[in-house]
C-alpha cells in the first residue's frame, strides 16, 4: 500500500501532514499563539528558514498545517494556505497578484462580495475589472487587455449555475501572460479539481462543503506551483487573515465525511431538479445534471458529479418564490450552502443584494431566482416539503 496513492475518500480520512509523537488518532488542536524555541540559535534558524520549526500561529501551526496539506493534496496542488474566511482568501489573492494598473477579467455571476470588493475597493487602488459570462469563452477572449493579469472564474457560478470551460480559460490566460484563479466552493475537490485542468490557484470558502456543518467560517487557497504558494502565504501572513487552530480542527473533522455527504446530497439534488423541472408552477431550473442545462456536456467532462446546488424560478416570479421560501418546513431559509441541512434563499435580495441591479440582470441573476442547496435529509421529506410549499402558490 505504501507506494500506492490512496483514493480520495481514504485521503480525506488519513491525509494531511502531522507529526504525531503521542499517537493520537485525530489531529489535536494546538491552541497556542507562540512556540518555545530550544535555544536562541534555534529561534534564529526558525526565522531564517534553515529549520522548519513553528514560530507563531499567524505564520504556522501544526493543526492548520495538517489541514493545509490535506486540502492541497485533495486539490492536486503543491501548497495550501488556510485563511480566516473565504473572503480572506479572495482578498489575499487580489492583493498578492494585482497591482495598480492591472486588469482582471471575472465571471459576472460570482459570489456577490467577491465582485463588490473589486468594484468598490480594489478599484480605489487602480485595479481595473471587467465582468463577462465566462461560460462563453469568446466573451472572455474579447475582454482581455494587455494589462490583464488574472482571469477569475467561478464554476458552477453562484447562483446561475453556468459552467465555464476551465481548460480553455487556462490556455487563454497563459497565452496572454495572466493567471487563472478558480473559486471551487460550489464543487469541492471531490467533484472538480481545477489545478488538474491548468488553473494556477484555486480557493474555497470552506464554510461550505469542506466543513459542511454550518458551524464555522473558513477559507483555503491551493496553488499548483510552490513559488506562487510562497507569494500568497507571505501575503496572508502580512495581512493577518490566518485561520485559528480550532477552525482548522473543525474543518479537518468535516472533511472526513465530505465524500459521503457530497454523494448523498447530489443524488437527492438530481431527483429534486427533475421534480422541479416537471412541476407546472416552475418556469425554469438550472442544475448541471439536467440534460436541459446549457453546459450539461461540459459539466460531464469537467466535473466528477453534478453537485447539490440548484437554481430555479417560479412562474409567478419573486412573489411566488417568497411564498415558497416562507412555507418550506424542512429546508431552512438561510444563506450559505454545502451543509448537511438543506437551505433555500433569494440571491437578488440576500447574497447578491450589494451587486447593482443592472449587473445582476446582465449576469442572469433575475429577481425571481431562488437558490436551493440540497443537504443530506431524506429526499422524500425534501420533495414533500417543496410540493406542499408550491401548493400554496
Ligand atoms: C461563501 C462564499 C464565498 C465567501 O466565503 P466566506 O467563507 O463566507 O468568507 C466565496 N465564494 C463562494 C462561491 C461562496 O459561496
Amino acid at each position: 500500500m505504501k507506494n500506492k496513492k490512496l483514493g480520495l475518500n481514504s485521503r480525506m480520512i488519513h491525509g494531511g501532514e502531522f507529526e504525531n509523537p503521542l499517537g493520537s488518532a485525530t489531529v489535536p488542536i494546538y491552541q497556542t499563539s507562540t512556540f518555545i524555541f530550544k535555544d536562541a540559535d534555534h529561534g534564529a534558524r526558525c526565522f531564517s528558514g534553515e529549520d522548519d520549526g513553528y514560530i507563531y500561529t499567524r505564520i504556522g501551526n501544526p493543526t492548520i498545517h495538517a489541514l493545509e496539506t490535506m486540502v492541497a493534496d485533495l486539490e492536486s496542488g503543491s501548497t495550501g494556505i488556510a485563511t480566516s474566511s473565504g473572503m480572506a482568501a479572495v482578498n489575499t489573492l487580489y492583493m498578492a497578484l494585482l497591482s495598480k494598473g492591472d486588469h482582471i477579467v471575472s465571471s459576472a455571476a460570482v459570489y456577490g462580495p467577491s465582485r463588490v470588493v473589486m468594484e468598490q475597493h480594489w478599484s480605489r487602488f487602480g485595479v481595473e475589472s471587467t465582468y463577462v459570462n465566462t461560460a462563453n469563452i469568446d466573451e472572455v477572449k474579447a475582454a482581455i487587455r494587455p494589462n490583464t493579469k488574472m482571469i477569475y472564474v467561478e464554476t458552477p457560478a453562484n447562483p446561475t449555475m453556468d459552467i465555464t470551460d476551465l481548460e480553455a480559460c487556462a490556455k487563454l490566460a497563459h497565452d496572454n501572460g495572466a493567471l487563472l484563479v478558480v473559486d471551487n466552493t460550489f464543487s469541492s475537490p471531490y467533484l472538480q479539481r481545477p489545478l488538474e485542468l491548468g488553473a494556477d490557484a484555486v480557493f474555497h470558502s470552506m464554510t461550505k462543503f469542506l466543513n459542511g456543518h454550518a458551524d464555522i467560517v473558513a477559507g483555503m487557497i491551493v496553488t499548483r506551483e510552490k513559488e506562487l504558494g510562497k507569494k500568497l502565504r507571505s501575503m496572508m501572513i502580512n495581512l493577518g487573515c490566518n485561520m485559528d487552530p480550532h477552525q482548522a480542527y473543525m474543518v479537518l473533522r468535516g472533511i472526513k465525511t465530505l465524500g459521503i455527504r457530497v454523494e448523498r446530497s447530489q443524488q437527492s439534488a438530481m431527483q429534486i431538479a427533475r421534480f422541479l423541472e416537471a412541476h407546472p408552477k416552475v418556469e425554469w431550473v438550472k442544475y448541471p445534471g439536467l440534460e436541459s442545462h446549457p453546459q450539461h456536456e461540459l459539466a460531464k467532462k469537467q466535473m466528477h458529479g453534478f453537485g447539490s446546488m440548484i437554481s430555479f424560478e417560479l412562474k409567478g416570479g419573486l412573489e411566488a418564490g417568497k411564498v415558497l421560501m416562507n412555507n418550506v418546513q424542512v429546508a431552512i431559509l438561510a444563506v450559505s450552502l454545502g451543509g448537511v441541512e438543506t437551505l433555500i434563499q433569494h440571491p437578488a435580495s440576500m447574497t447578491h443584494s450589494k451587486v447593482s441591479h443592472d449587473a445582476k440582470l446582465k449576469a442572469g441573476i433575475t429577481d425571481g431566482l431562488v437558490r436551493y442547496s440540497v443537504g443530506i435529509e431524506d429526499v422524500e421529506d425534501l420533495l414533500e416539503d417543496l410540493k406542499q410549499g408550491l401548493d400554496r402558490i
